[in-house]
């Protein structure tokens, strides 16, 4: 899932404290998982709001929605009805969320209420981690599915590293070593012999060579 966090407060009240009724919206997907958008958050940051507002003796309209998913155009289209009762919307969402309501709504400022994080996933209970950077050509096949890319912190290919100390990055004690995980993940798979295996220079053109990507799938488009 992609992952996300509230941004601070001052900054939100930053953007929104030129204005008098806002939209609110979270999304009912990734953000909702990690406690940072969904309903339940959009309910909280709304009272905070309003409770800043009153005590600079101003007031704030909101109004709460929750969409089913904020980075698709066809939920995003049921804030039609509300937006010209709005000076401005305020988005719970990750930075797709926001930007499909910024595409949406040319003539309506919108803000980002969270900052977006990475695509992870729940390690424990509040806990989320790294876990992949959208390469565009996944090797887990070769690193018994430990991503290197996302989770070495130098993005060795053949690891590990020199700074490896007992299964521990030289970053932080508190960092597992992504290779001393590949192989002890290997050993189990009785796969040892693949960490021999030289893994080749990667090719990152599928990743952020030649601008924003884009995915085409000829048999669905209309
Ligand atoms: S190899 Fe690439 S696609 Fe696969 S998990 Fe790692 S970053 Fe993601
Ligand atoms: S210690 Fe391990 S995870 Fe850290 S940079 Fe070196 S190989 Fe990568």
């Amino acid at each position: 899932m992609i992952t996300a966090e509230r941004k601070p407060m001052e900054e939100i009240l930053d953007y929104i404290s030129p204005f008098q009724r806002i939209i609110l919206v979270g999304c009912n997907e990734c953000v909702t998982v990690c406690a940072a958008g969904g309903r339940k958050e959009v309910g909280l940051l709304s009272s905070a709001l309003q409770m800043a507002f009153m005590k600079d003796g101003k007031t704030l309209s909101v109004n709460e929605i929750t969409l089913e998913r904020q980075c698709d155009p066809e939920y995003v289209e049921e804030l039609v009805a509300h937006i010209s009762q709005a000076d401005a919307v305020l988005s719970m969402a990750c930075g797709c969320g926001v930007q499909e309501i910024a595409k949406r709504f040319p003539q309506k400022p919108v803000f980002p209420a969270l900052n977006t994080k990475f695509m992870g996933a729940s390690e424990s209970q509040g806990v989320w981690s790294e876990r992949c950077k959208g390469c565009g050509d996944c090797i887990l096949g070769l690193t018994g599915g430990i991503c290197p890319v996302a989770r070495c912190s130098k993005r060795i290919m053949n690891g590990p590293c020199g700074g490896s100390t007992n299964g521990k990055c030289e970053i932080s004690p508190d960092v597992d070593c992504a290779w001393y995980l590949i192989w002890e993940r290997l050993k189990a798979l009785g796969q040892e012999d693949k960490y021999e295996d030289i893994i080749e220079a990667k090719d990152w053109r599928p990743s952020w060579h030649g601008g924003p990507r884009k995915i085409i799938r000829e048999d669905l488009v209309e």
